[in-house]
């Protein structure tokens, strides 16, 4: 190897975090491993659904990004305003850096005011902020209605909507106000978790009503006004509306160049590599079509595999070996039920003519390692 090879991550999220740690851990000083990533603190976001229900505080689920500085990765703390795939460089708010490899990670922006009406009006545990101000409102909530809604597809994580409203109900069955409570759950989508099939969706549409949570699947959001929402043409009161916001490609994206479907980056989905061919890009901020026409969900386990693939593609193309490791599809997920349990899907998105995914009723064990996996992310990437 003639020099040393500058390989560059945007984006300190699930995937970043993954892809540099192990682009290092593999080329130890043969490359420099730059993570660039905007926000000082990192939080993990399956947990902000137990905060929302005071289940979690803050300090417990947010790190710093030290670690990664102390595995010999060079963090850079700046906003990504442009990347140059044709010079090979990415401009940040605090200065221009060169690669000769690039791992898009920057993950999926939320879009809240493109919902007609102001967004102020609704509620979302999408991120901390949203999250904290849901837990408060929550917990000063005293019965009435409840509206779970999706404002639009593509969202992050299929499973998280549908965990909000259970977590939810099982809170305020614990304040004992369930009895003074409807809740209903409003979705564009045909079923729960289209993408895994009908089984899975059905199972979790049976769960809702397990728990008397009324499901409205086609009904899709057309505005918000204080104390109610339009959807499906008709208003629908209501004394809590929690909408999942639309969400979008980050803007840096949009104009680099690498977009493909509606914005998304378009890869190679068994390599991650996008045009040109030292750019590869991982997550949310991808569009990876599936053979039944849906797109691979927006998921932290996809992040996660995609990551381990490229790192090690990239670390094979700098020490001159031309095999390439393919990414599967394969992908799991806890889905929370509230009281103390979680059900897991688990399956092949990759599988055709559809993905082939498998449902486990929720029950302690799920939930256990559900918190298992929680500590495992946060002691072992941060
Ligand atoms: C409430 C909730 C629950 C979830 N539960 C699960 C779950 O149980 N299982 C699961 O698999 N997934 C879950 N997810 C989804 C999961 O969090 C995401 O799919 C995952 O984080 C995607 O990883 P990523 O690396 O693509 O993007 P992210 O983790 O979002 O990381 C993107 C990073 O890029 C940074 N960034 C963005 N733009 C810029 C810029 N211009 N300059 C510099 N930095 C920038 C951001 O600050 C962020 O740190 C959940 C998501 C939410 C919101």
């Amino acid at each position: 190897m003639s020099e040393l090879q500058r390989v560059l991550v945007l984006g300190g999220g699930i995937g970043g975090q993954v892809a540099a740690t192990r682009l290092k851990q593999k080329l130890g000083r043969d490359a420099r491993v730059t993570l660039v990533e905007r926000s000082e603190s990192f939080v993990f976001a399956p947990s902000l659904l137990w905060l929302m229900v005071g289940k979690r505080k803050p300090p417990t689920i947010s790190r710093d990004y030290s670690a990664f500085s102390r595995r010999g990765i060079e963090v850079v703390h700046a906003t990504v305003t442009a990347i140059d795939t044709a010079a090979s460089a990415v401009e940040t708010e605090t200065g221009r850096l060169e690669y000769d490899y690039l791992v898009v990670a920057l993950g999926a922006a939320l879009d809240p005011d493109r919902i007609p009406g102001p967004a102020e009006h609704t509620h979302h545990p999408y991120d901390l902020a949203s999250a904290e101000r849901l837990r408060d409102t929550l917990a000063g909530f005293e019965g009435g209605h409840v509206t779970v809604a999706i404002a639009s597809l593509p969202y992050k994580c299929p499973a998280a909507p549908y965990e909000t409203a259970m977590l939810i109900d099982g809170y305020l069955r614990e304040r004992g106000i369930r009895g003074k409570t409807r809740i209903a759950l409003y979705t564009p989508e045909p079923l729960p978790l289209p993408v895994a099939g009908p089984v899975a969706g059905h199972s979790v549409a049976a769960e809702l009503a397990r728990r008397d949570i009324s499901f409205h699947p086609r009904s899709q959001l057309e505005g918000v006004e204080p104390g109610a929402l339009r959807i499906g043409g008709e208003t629908l009161a209501h004394d809590l509306a929690v909408v999942i916001p639309p969400h979008r490609p980050p803007d840096v994206v949009a104009r680099s160049g690498l977009g493909g479907p509606g914005g998304w980056i378009a890869v190679d989905r068994s390599t991650l590599r996008a045009r040109p061919g030292n750019v590869y890009s991982i997550g949310d901020n991808t569009a990876i079509p599936l053979e039944n026409g849906m797109m691979l969900p927006k998921a932290g386990v996809f992040a996660h595999g995609e990551a381990e693939v490229v790192a090690e593609n990239i670390a094979r193309r700098i020490t001159g070996d031309l095999r390439e490791e393919a990414f599967d599809g394969h992908g799991t997920c806890f889905l929370e039920a509230g009281r103390g349990k979680a059900g897991l899907a688990s399956g092949n998105f990759f599988a055709s003519p559809a993905p082939e995914v498998s449902m486990h009723r929720p029950g302690r064990s799920w939930h256990a390692a559900k918190i298992a996996f929680e500590q495992y992310w946060l002691r072992r990437w941060l």
